[in-house]
């Protein structure tokens, strides 16, 4: 095996996700603390003895005059690279977020015992599905009240509609929490909370059969444990692989990821249940990392520079095959043209450093002169094969948007769009109305705000946004579809993208129903082709 194969057999790359204040930062520290990648693991923002959380870098970037939204944070542990992908929320959700899932090969999602499924996850969760990648659920903050186990795990079978296989079983919550079963070992993980940020400690682990467990966890809660087990046994579904890998069975983990407790075991047996980098589909066939020996990437993310002094941009991207080397060049198969990719820059906890190497599996950002596009290959293979596209996500927000100087037509149409090729808007006409108006669709609200910033600082464009009240778009399967004769609700709106591809807004989601019951054969979709 050469030495490129094997760097990228260690690799495991994938995304985290959950609604905010789940505990995905708390987690990912603790991830890191693993790896060695950092010392002490920071307390978590808000505290007053505070260091900046790791992966909560955005604000330290904008300190510095540079805004990258997207973390990419990698390390090593137990003989593997670990490159973890954070999916940003609270106001910075936004169609970046969804893109980040595109470069992962597999998701965790982290849940908040008390909560169960926030409305976050169910977006992203979506897009894994749309992907079929493996879904490992973390159910944290164990060490807090917390709702009942069959409730939370039925909760993610309806709500996300699909199936769960706890590996370990919490004993209690909050203060009575007492630890973790291992289903499979057969053992009790004691709860201790006493190595909060450390990874020093072992974690006394005891075989369910052992008499101690009695007074060690109580004898009411280990019939009421015994009890749980065989309800679980008799009417879950069991572990298996092969479902696992297609993303039809998460794997579920207790713990509490601010105490330090069950973030080991979980990392563990997460390493085990994923692979390595994947094969991924191209205009030429599968490209297999394990047999393709050329560098090939995507980009999935554009991120301009806020900073007016540098008007550059970072494209990220995900190496799919082959290795990279600093300053090398490769084919940009949609620009046609050999490019020199230079400046190529990695996270590594809360440092971002110029990289020499990277391998398939690994995340990159190069310095872009303004020439790649989301999705865009780039390869030194001479078969020059592009990556299938990264699809467009559904926007939930709409505002018809004009110039306020009417004279400024040409600055504000080459501003919008630049800002959509970057992905950070999408754009959309009136549908045979001859209005020449511009519709934007944005994931977040604050991408409006982003867009009359940089329309007015980058283009010295000033425009004016009035928001429209549709929340839903959908995109038309169908080839031949009639969109005069599709018969609709009265607050659905017709509009064309720039393609002149049809598309419908929908005000609630009755109203999609509707429509798909008064046309028949119509198919909508919630994610566009590229
Ligand atoms: P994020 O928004 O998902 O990144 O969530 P954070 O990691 O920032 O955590 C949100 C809050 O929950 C913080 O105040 C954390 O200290 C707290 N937290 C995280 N994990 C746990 C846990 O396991 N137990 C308890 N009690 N609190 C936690």
């Amino acid at each position: 095996m050469s030495n490129i194969t094997e760097e990228i057999k260690k690799r495991r790359t994938f995304a985290i996700i959950s609604h905010p204040d789940a505990g995905k930062t708390t987690l990912t520290e603790k991830f890191l603390l693993y790896g060695g990648a950092i010392n002490q693991a920071g307390s978590v923002k808000g505290k007053a003895t505070a260091k900046h959380a790791v992966s909560d870098w955005m604000e330290i970037e904008k300190e510095r005059g540079i805004s990258v939204t997207s973390s990419v944070l990698q390390f090593n542990y137990d003989d593997k690279c670990i490159n973890i992908l954070d999916t940003p929320g609270h106001q910075d959700f936004s169609e970046d977020t969804y893109r980040t899932l595109m470069a992962a090969d597999s998701a965790v999602m982290v849940i908040d015992a008390s909560k169960g499924v926030e409305a976050q996850t169910r977006k992203l969760f979506k897009v894994c599905v749309m992907r079929h990648i493996p879904i490992f659920t973390f159910i944290n903050k164990m060490d807090r009240e917390a709702r009942d186990t069959f409730e939370l795990l039925d909760d993610i079978e309806k709500e996300l509609g699909i199936a769960t296989c706890p590996i370990n079983w919490p004993i209690g919550s909050g203060k009575d929490f007492r630890g973790v079963y291992d289903r499979q070992k057969q053992e009790v993980e004691l709860f201790s909370d006493t190595h909060k940020g450390t990874t020093q400690g072992e974690v006394k682990k005891v075989d369910v059969h052992n008499p101690e467990i009695d007074w060690l966890i109580g004898t009411e809660r280990k019939s009421a444990l015994e009890e749980e087990i065989e309800l679980q046994d008799g009417a879950g579904a069991e572990f298996d692989q092969e479902m696992v890998d297609r993303g039809e069975l998460s794997p579920v983990f207790f713990g509490s990821a601010l105490t330090n407790f069950g973030v080991e075991t979980f990392l563990q047996h997460f390493l085990k249940m994923t692979t390595s980098p994947l094969p991924r589909n191209s205009d030429k066939g599968e490209i297999d990392p394990m047999s393709e020996p050329d560098f090939s990437a995507f980009v999935f993310k554009i991120q301009a520079n806020m900073n007016k002094a540098h008007r550059d941009r970072i494209a990220f991207m995900r190496i799919c095959s082959g290795e990279f080397k600093a300053g090398m060049n490769v084919y940009h198969v949609q620009g046609g043209k050999e490019v020199r990719l230079s400046q190529p820059q990695q996270m590594m906890a809360s440092e971002r450093k110029i990289i020499d190497e990277a391998y398939g599996g690994d995340i990159i950002g190069v310095f872009d002169p303004g020439i790649f596009a989301i999705g865009d290959t780039l390869t030194t293979s001479k078969e020059r094969f592009a990556y299938e596209g990264i699809p467009t996500f559904a926007p939930e927000h709409f505002a018809r948007v004009r110039q306020v100087d009417t004279m400024k037509r040409k600055q504000f149409m080459k501003g919008v769009n630049q800002i959509a090729q970057e992905g950070a808007i999408q754009i959309f006409q009136e549908y045979n109305t001859g209005m020449e108006e511009i519709i934007v669709g944005v994931v977040g609200v604050l991408q409006f705000d982003v867009l009359k910033y940089r329309l007015e600082n980058e283009y010295n464009v000033e425009i004016r946004l009035d928001s429209l009240p549709y929340e839903h778009i959908r995109w038309i399967e169908n080839e031949d579809v009639d969109l005069d004769k599709l018969i609709g609700t009265s607050d659905m709106k017709k509009i064309k993208d720039l393609k002149e591809r049809p598309l419908l807004l929908f005000v609630n989601s009755w109203s999609i129903k509707m429509t798909l019951d008064r046309n028949e054969g119509l198919e909508l979709s919630e994610f566009g082709r590229s």
